[in-house]
């Protein structure tokens, strides 16, 4: 089996145990919980397009480890097509969903870990890609969803991992023997994990020679024994339990994230990609942030083409389409989402051929496309609520319109354009509070400042890459300037 249905997925999901827990309780029907529903909704979306005939050129691809046909979310890249094609596809699903699909930070994960695993087997002489591709070639048989795993505690940043007062804040190696090694610490903020079979776990920052148990890449099953969940709650998420369609905004899909917390996990040795390097840790953080900084130019862009169109909606709702100052505000917000596309699909074409033949985005150009991000979104979201009105917030409940007294009132009241009905603009209002306020403006939003990085690392990146001496040449050059 290359490519899963939905239902395979949803399937494969049920029969796992994993340790879930939510509003301080244990939950263990993950599958069905309505909470977490609508994010499940949204990854299964990638294995229901994957069968798609109109689908089939961004959501597969041809794999270099099997020949076969596998879901792109899976694939290593193998040239600059492939990576312009999963922006487009980050894209396409951000329109089809107006959420994080998650599946993403897997398959940027992939990409990352088989370039520095390749490094460290020609500086070294280790197996680690050799193990990797074993393992990755199991993910694209199985089509399996892969948590990209990073993001650790970190408690006092003042501090590196060996000098904090509690060791175990960054996750780190307990103990090794001939079968395989324990890990233990936590990962935070993990997209989709709750949805995910798998969890590929890597080094949080570049690492010194003391952090050496810190340096660690390896793979193990979402339910393995010790790994426990906590999901993480977003604004209005209670809403999802209210049982309407319409106060959630977005009652379809949704993203997620969680605390995973490994309590002295064991991992066998094949599946073990970084043990002790701490050399390269740094490598492979800046690869899988520069991939999923690139990423953002697709998905975050596709989210946007919603919000910019519930904005259109609502105007030609309320009868203010034809203001200029609305069709302007809409101009702007389309010049900025293009502008956020124009960086992904400029990072893409700009991907270079690696030593592993995976090939890897243009790391300048992904901190610009990032650095944009932490802010276009914003002003999308300031434009669309701008145009929305203050009915946005003060819009009475779901319940309200369906109470038998009020109900008929509050249609009389709050309605638009009188072809349209009150239900119609009652919906928009909640897709644009649902993207800017509610428990998609995670994903819209904030996940756009400090996903894959807050704005000061793509600082620090730009000011590294950008070769401003070369700039100050080129320009002493052309006023004839000439430094004894
Ligand atoms: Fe994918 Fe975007 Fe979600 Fe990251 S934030 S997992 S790139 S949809």
């Amino acid at each position: 089996m290359t490519l899963k249905t939905r239902e395979e997925y949803i399937e494969s999901l049920r029969q796992m145990k994993k340790q879930v827990f939510m509003y301080g309780e244990k939950i263990d029907n993950v599958v069905d919980n309505p909470v977490i529903l609508p994010s499940l909704n949204a990854v299964a979306l990638t294995y229901v397009f994957s069968h798609h005939s109109e689908h089939e050129e961004l959501m597969t691809a041809t794999s270099n480890l099997s020949g076969n046909k596998i879901n792109r979310f899976t694939h290593l890249h193998q040239n600059t097509a492939d990576l312009v094609n999963k922006v487009k596809m980050q894209r396409m699903l951000g329109q089809c969903t107006g959420c994080c699909f998650q599946r993403c930070v897997g398959m940027d994960a992939f990409n990352a870990v088989d370039i520095v695993t390749d490094r460290m087997d020609r500086e070294l002489g280790t197996k680690y890609n050799e193990r990797f591709r074993r393992y990755l070639r199991h993910v694209q048989d199985e089509d399996l969803v892969v948590d990209g795993a990073m993001t650790d505690s970190k408690g006092n940043r003042k501090l590196s991992p060996v000098e904090q007062d509690d060791l175990d804040l960054y996750v780190h190696i307990v103990s090794k023997n001939e079968a395989g090694i324990v890990i233990r610490g936590a990962k935070i903020h993990q997209t989709g994990a709750i949805n995910s079979h798998e969890i590929l776990v890597m080094p949080t920052r570049a690492l010194k020679e003391t952090d050496h148990d810190y340096a660690v890449a390896c793979a193990l099953p979402a339910d393995a024994e010790g790994v426990i969940y906590i999901y993480g709650r977003q604004a209005s998420d209670t809403r999802k339990l209210e049982g309407g369609k319409i106060d959630v905004g977005n009652f379809q899909y949704g993203g997620h994230e969680a605390v995973i917390i490994f309590n002295n996990v064991f991992v066998p040795w094949e599946l073990v990609f970084m043990c002790g390097e701490t050399a390269y840790a740094g490598d492979l953080v800046e690869r899988f942030a520069g991939y999923h900084r690139a990423s953002y130019g697709g998905c975050k862009v596709g989210v946007g083409d919603v919000l910019i169109g519930a904005a259109q909606a609502v105007a030609r709702y309320q009868g203010t389409d034809s203001a200029s100052h609305i069709k302007d505000k809409l101009v702007e917000m389309i010049h900025l989402n293009e502008t956020l596309y124009a960086c992904g699909i400029a990072t893409s074409a700009e991907g270079k051929p690696t030593p592993s033949g995976t090939y890897m985005i243009d790391m300048l150009l992904a901190n610009v496309c990032k650095l944009n991000v932490t802010r276009f979104p914003y002003e999308i979201a300031r434009l669309a609520q701008d145009i929305a009105g203050g009915l946005l917030v003060t819009m009475p409940s779901e319940k309200d319109f369906n109470n038998p007294e009020i109900g008929p009132l509050l249609n009389k009241y709050l309605v638009g354009v009188s072809r349209y009905s009150t239900e119609c603009r009652q919906r928009m209002l909640r897709l644009i509070e649902n993207l800017t306020i509610g428990v998609g403006a995670v994903g819209y939003l904030t996940e756009s400042m400090h996903g894959a990085g807050s704005p000061m690392a793509q600082r620090i990146m730009l000011s590294r890459l950008a070769n401003i001496e070369q700039k100050e040449k080129m320009a002493e050059k052309i006023a004839g300037v000439q430094i004894e």
